[in-house]
């Protein structure tokens, strides 16, 4: 049975780039015969709001879109990260560091392409367990896994895309990832692949984006003995100059598509879609 799943992030409006990608999940399971899901990843208090939320979902039915209830809400989730968590923690995987943004900054290595980022230098890693005790009462910090021993733990991995075949996860160039923030309990990374496990999604279909960050869940997977979904990444919608939709892009929001007139079906070929109405 293939399952798939649109996780936004209610931080805006959704556009046209998010129809296309909504689109492509809930055909892909249509084809299938399968069941399509939704996913709204607020885990940032700061960026993240309920009435975006709401207002997805209205522009989602608008748009011809059905899912299977319930909708599941990252933020009424955390007991499950923190579960993880603990038990990557329970195996040596994870430490907590307490570097500042601009210390890591200033010493980490330079960035070799936009996918990676900065690669956080280890500083954290060296300190002695009554150290991270004592720091840990005292200051916040962020949960880092170690990469080098989850690589190690992990072994050879590999991950299935729709368009590329078999791909050789590389989690190694990303450095000691952050899993848990400051600010909440949780980061993407984790909470996207413990998601796409507890929701029994079969096939992850999403942004081209997205496809490095694939081989740090694929590892995540191996570490929390999760099952591995295929995965499918689409290409991103660009305007005629060439970028991507963005939240900038207020012309073509859903909400203002419709209001100017625009009908689903419209919309749907906009977004290059349009099989749901056959
Ligand atoms: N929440 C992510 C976004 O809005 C998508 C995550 C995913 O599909 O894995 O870009």
């Amino acid at each position: 049975m293939t399952v798939t799943r649109f996780a936004p992030s209610p931080t805006g409006f959704l556009h046209l780039g998010h129809a296309f990608s909504a689109l492509t999940a809930f055909c892909a399971a249509r084809e299938a015969g399968g069941r399509f899901l939704l996913r709204i990843e607020d885990i940032d208090p700061v960026r993240c709001k309920p009435a975006y939320t709401q207002k997805m979902l209205e522009d989602l039915h608008w748009l011809g879109l059905t899912w299977e209830e319930p909708v599941r809400v990252q933020s009424a989730h955390m007991a499950e990260y923190a579960a993880a968590l603990g038990h990557l923690r329970a195996r040596g995987l994870i430490y907590p560091c307490f570097c500042t943004r601009r210390e890591i900054g200033e010493l980490a290595a330079p960035q070799e392409n936009d996918d990676v980022g900065p690669i956080y230098p280890g500083t954290c890693r060296n300190l002695s367990e009554s150290e991270r005790a004592a720091r840990v009462r005292t200051h916040p910090c962020v949960w880092r896994l170690d990469m080098a021993r989850a690589c190690a733990q992990a072994g050879e991995l590999t991950w299935h895309d729709a368009a590329r075949g078999e791909i050789r996860a590389a989690p190694a160039r990303f450095g000691d990832v952050v899993l848990a923030r400051k600010d909440v309990l949780t980061s993407y990374h984790l909470s996207v692949t413990v998601d796409d496990a507890l929701q029994g999604v079969t096939l992850v279909t999403r942004g081209q984006d997205l496809f490095a960050a694939t081989d740090i869940h694929r590892l995540l997977q191996a570490l929390l003995d999760l099952p591995t979904p295929r995965y499918r990444h689409h290409p991103l919608l660009r305007d005629a100059t060439g970028r991507r939709y963005a939240k900038r892009d207020k012309s073509l929001t859903l909400r203002a598509l419709r209001e100017a007139g625009k009908t689903p079906a419209e919309v749907r070929a906009m977004a290059g879609c349009d099989t749901i109405s056959r």
